[in-house]
């Protein structure tokens, strides 16, 4: 209660007005007046004392230091090191680890290698199997992620299945008369919902439906090509597929043209990613 006071009360007339009102109900509850008011110096004390300043303490700090294993006179040479340092740096710890040279994983060799597509940072190569063009390009994250982005950007720019004939057919069918979604009254035991107005679709207004998109359509803005595989395609209509793309460890880069083309790329990717 008098913690709390102190939290709300805003001015000091109002605090000592709440210490007085704590006090006459503490009285009547019984508790001595020194309690209560050795209780209220707590409080105050507890918001108002500064804590009092820790000295500083001298930070001491840990050096590792690793020798190699050779069994006891390791340990000694241990032992020895440790207790000069303490003696000459009594500020510094020194944790001494014993080195082996045989670890567990040296007998381990066949360990799984990270497939290529999971590597990240590799330099990679996607070669056209049209005309044999190859870019190479140096990826900081996930080879296959980069893929797919390479190959998700050629695909807008591939010509798109048209799904629009099918579409047309159904409306057109539609078209022939309004159509009759059902005829017979609307009731909620027959759907389960409450009774909805049936909307019925007119050639006209299917056609005025199908410009509106049409216009929507052509103000799209034409898609930029961000990858150079989907300038390729533009250029030549050859199409990259998973297989093309393949990683080059750096003595595979074979001819200085190669080497070249990885500059230019990587300068560019400097300055605008692709
Ligand atoms: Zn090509």
């Amino acid at each position: 209660m008098v913690h709390r006071t102190i939290q709300i009360c805003s001015s000091y007339k109002a605090l000592h007005a709440e210490f007085q009102f704590i006090r006459k109900i503490s009285k009547r509850n019984g508790y001595t007046s020194n309690f209560v008011d050795s209780i209220i110096q707590r409080q105050l004390n507890l918001k108002y004392e500064r804590p009092a300043p820790v000295p500083p303490t001298l930070s001491t700090d840990t050096v590792v230091s690793k020798i190699p294993c050779l069994g006891k006179e390791s340990q000694v040479y241990g032992k020895l090191v440790t207790s000069a340092v303490a003696k000459q740096y009594p500020l510094k710890k020194v944790r001494i680890v014993y080195d082996v040279a045989d670890r567990i994983g040296r007998n381990f060799k066949n360990k799984d290698a990270v497939p290529d597509e999971l590597k990240a940072g590799v330099v990679y190569e996607a070669t056209c199997s049209q005309c044999n063009n190859s870019y190479i390009e140096q990826s900081c994250r996930h080879l296959k992620t980069r893929i797919n982005e390479h190959l998700s950007d050629q695909k807008t720019f591939l010509p798109q299945p048209l799904k629009m004939p099918a579409s047309n057919k159904k409306k057109k069918k539609n078209s022939q008369n309004p159509i009759p979604l059902y005829n017979g009254p609307i009731t909620r035991l027959r759907t389960g919902k409450p009774p909805s107005s049936s909307i019925k679709l007119y050639k006209d207004d299917i056609d005025e439906l199908l410009k509106q998109t049409t216009i929507k359509l052509k103000n799209d803005q034409p898609p930029v090509p961000k990858s150079a595989i989907s300038k390729h395609y533009i250029k030549t209509h050859h199409t990259f597929t998973k297989n093309d793309f393949s990683t080059i460890t750096p003595g595979r880069v074979k001819n200085i043209k190669n080497i070249i083309i990885f500059i230019i790329d990587v300068i560019q990717h400097r300055t605008a990613p692709l």
